[in-house]
């Protein structure tokens, strides 16, 4: 059996094989896409559709014509469609179908709505003709672990990093680059998460930061994940062990008193097993930071780099 790791997006949650990275997501108009692909080729996509309280979908139904679509498309380019099941399942307490169709490759894939969540999910993976018994065994333990609602805290991963939040904290932007990816979470009471991480990072810290990870904090970090603080001082600065790597806490205050006072609460690692800084931004006005300290400290907790 294949090592599944924990895989988490807008408040979704499966395991996956270890090798299957995300690779696209979007969205909009109320649907969500994500897809995941190991090195070889296409694994898995998530596609759920927002129901409007008013509605009760039929999941037969709309299952149906997702495959008359998938038929149309299969057939379009010359290849033979064949349905080779369905059959009533159950996904994290939800009535569902199971289904399995060829047609250039093979598709096992299940489609549910959470009531809790409002959510339809259509989920399938992707293989090959002699790839069936392998995949269905991990497409199994994939739908056993489906996590589509109850939660107050869940997992975001990205490229082997990984993190929690409370339910309330919006995906506000990200930017995802192999060398450098950044995530930015916003809650209504206007309290911010900021993640990120750089890859190759003895190398940069070496030739552009003088080995100095404040430099690159305040030079590269900042000025790009947050660049309306970029002018606000160091005010404390503390050495600290974190997930067994040397790293640093830096809180950033304004400079002039009379603004506003937002302070911003970073801290910041090398980890020498993924050659990676890592960075965990807190942003928020100076009282509420006492009030989320034991939120922002389980945040810290749950932030995997390796
Ligand atoms: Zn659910
Ligand atoms: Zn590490």
């Amino acid at each position: 059996m294949v090592n599944l790791k924990q895989f988490g997006w807008r408040l979704f949650q499966i395991r996956v094989p270890e090798d299957w990275e995300m690779t696209a997501e979007g969205g909009g108009r109320g649907r969500t896409y994500i897809r995941l692909e190991d090195e070889q080729m296409v694994r898995l996509e998530v596609r759920w559709d927002d129901i409007s309280p008013k509605k009760e979908p039929n999941v037969k139904k709309s299952l149906d014509s997702f495959l008359n679509e998938l038929k149309e498309r299969v057939e379009k380019a010359n290849l033979k469609f064949t349905r080779l099941g369905l059959r009533e399942i159950e996904v994290a307490g939800h009535e569902g179908y199971l289904y399995h169709v060829r047609g250039g490759g093979e598709l096992l894939g299940a489609s549910w709505y959470c009531n809790d969540s409002r959510r339809l999910f259509v989920v399938q993976v992707h293989f090959r003709t002699e790839e069936y018994e392998r995949m269905r065994e991990i497409f199994q333990s994939l739908l056993e672990s489906v996590v589509c609602h109850g939660r107050k805290w869940w997992t975001w991963s990205v490229y082997a990093f990984r993190f929690e939040l409370p339910e309330e904290y919006e995906l506000y932007n990200y930017r995802l680059l192999s060398m450098y990816g950044r995530l930015s979470f916003r809650s209504k009471r206007d309290v911010w998460y900021v993640f990120a991480y750089q890859g190759m990072a003895n190398v940069i810290l070496e030739e552009r930061y003088n080995g100095d990870l404040k430099k690159w904090f305040k030079d590269a970090y900042l000025k790009e994940a947050l660049k309306q603080y970029s002018y606000y001082k160091l005010a404390e600065e503390h050495r600290l062990s974190l997930k067994g790597h040397e790293g640093r806490r830096l809180i950033f205050k304004p400079r002039l008193s009379f603004l506003k006072k937002i302070v911003l609460d970073s801290f910041l690692w090398l980890c020498d097993v993924s050659n990676r800084i890592l960075v965990m931004s807190v942003v928020a006005p100076e009282k509420v930071h006492s009030v989320i300290s034991s939120e922002k400290e389980r945040v810290l907790e749950s932030f995997t780099c390796h």
